[in-house]
């Protein structure tokens, strides 16, 4: 028997998973290639199957900001696993999470546990609905918040690497109640307001772009749809699944100083568990099933794993100085492919908000999809595999952030550099 490779393990999965995936993001398609079979992380570092090491920059699309395995997440799962990993029923766990959530993030004042991002939006623009008694919501080209009907128009993330930004299965009811606006144009907000303000619900926003590469909110951006959705009152969402505890505790929010109606969490919660959160003010959260007639529910929600490990790594990231260190090696680490792409013969750009960061194949400036679009995906691909080779995983699509974690050292950083800096110059 030949020792299994990628090829084989990966064409052994197609014939039972389509494309051999669970998640497309997970596929190398645009990158080409077969994708590489994982067996176990720690730190800064991944191995694959064949026990080839990386330096990991997906980290899991950006939970583990810790570094993987994290010595006390890890202990307070096995902890929680042997008292019992689902009872269906309440925990003070749940309310400690909740409670973790509301003194981190100023605008939640009440907060329902769930387990991915997506039933996180899902729920929150249903949520909206109820609460405004109105039925259309804005979203901006290009943003991703998770596979559900009403957000699978004009999609980012893997809807956007794989061509198909809007999806075959979403009925035309609910793409007619999904308004497109385009990011960093708030006249784009304007004219659907203009159109038809009265029928909207929500806007929803990841408020720094993730799933089209890292976009930057331009000054008066974020605060400009706080006060469009102030005047025909509309709930503003910010969908801080990525940003949530990545760019500070109080999210992009904090960071940039504005606070929306409703939050939206996932990823960094649940320390590399499957837990994720929407809160806001009470008055709307109390709308809520039993309280209010919104229903929204889950078997697993609030699991006790998935509370323990999130309270654990919440431990680690509420330490004084946390965040400043992250974002003040983030800045080192722009800095430092600033200098290794510096004079390369491809047109680049970076963008960073704090630890997320992506290196767009495009002459820029990329502050909306139009201009995302206009990256060479082919050259990224090429990027891509030079790095591989040099034993570095990026992302393999170049509509992804790359994420920085606490365990990514000095030495590390620099071997990066020098792989970008040698990779580019074999492009
Ligand atoms: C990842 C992501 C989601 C979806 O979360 P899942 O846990 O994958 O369902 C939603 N919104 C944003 C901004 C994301 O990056």
């Amino acid at each position: 028997m030949t020792a299994p490779s990628h090829e084989s393990r990966h064409a052994r999965a197609c014939r039972v998973i389509p494309g051999g995936v669970n998640s497309p993001v997970r596929a190398f398609r645009s990158v080409g290639g077969s994708p590489i079979f994982m067996r176990s992380a720690k730190g800064p570092r991944i191995t694959d199957a064949d026990g080839r090491e990386y330096i990991d920059f997906v980290c899991s699309w950006g939970p583990m900001i810790l570094g993987h395995a994290y010595p006390s997440v890890v202990a307070a799962i096995v902890k929680a696993a042997a008292d019992g990993t689902s009872f269906g029923a309440c925990t003070e766990a749940e309310t400690e999470m909740a409670e973790a959530i509301r003194d981190c993030v100023p605008s939640v004042e009440k907060v329902r546990l769930v387990c991915s991002g997506t039933e996180a939006t899902m729920s929150a623009v249903r949520l909206a609905r109820g609460y405004t008694g109105r039925e259309k919501i804005v979203k901006f080209r290009g943003c991703y918040h998770g596979h559900g009907d009403s957000f699978l128009i004009q999609a980012g993330s893997g809807a956007l690497t794989f061509g198909n930004p809007s999806s075959p299965g979403v009925t035309r009811g609910s793409a007619q109640d999904t308004l497109l606006a385009e990011y960093n144009d708030l006249d784009s907000v304007r004219a659907l307001f203009k159109a038809c303000g009265d029928e909207i619900a929500a806007v929803i926003v990841e408020p720094v772009a993730g799933n089209m590469g890292v976009l930057v909110p331009e000054p008066g951006f974020l605060p400009g749809l706080r006060a469009l959705c102030d005047g025909r009152k509309t709930l503003l969402i910010f969908d801080e699944v990525i940003t949530g505890f990545r760019l500070g505790l109080a999210g992009a929010q904090g960071y940039y100083g504005v606070a929306p109606d409703l939050t939206t969490l996932g990823k960094i919660l649940g320390g590399g568990l499957p837990l994720a959160a929407y809160g806001g003010r009470a008055d709307i959260m109390d709308q809520l099933s039993p309280v209010g007639p919104v229903y929204q529910a889950g078997t697993l929600a609030g699991n006790p794993l998935a509370t323990a490990a999130g309270l654990a790594m919440l431990a680690e990231v509420r330490k004084p100085g946390f965040y400043d260190t992250l974002n003040r090696r983030s800045e080192s680490w722009e800095a430092d492919l600033r200098g290794a792409l510096k004079g390369a013969s491809v047109p680049w750009c970076i963008n960073r908000a704090g630890s997320l960061l992506t290196v767009f194949f495009a002459a820029g400036p990329v502050r909306d999809y139009a201009s995302a679009l206009k990256s060479d995906t082919k050259l990224y691909g090429r990027f891509f595999h030079a790095m591989l080779d040099r034993g570095i995983y990026l992302a393999p699509s170049q509509f992804e952030a790359a994420f920085l974690s606490a365990a990514h050292d000095d030495q590390v950083m620099a071997r990066t550099a020098e792989a970008v800096k040698q990779a580019v110059a074999g492009l």
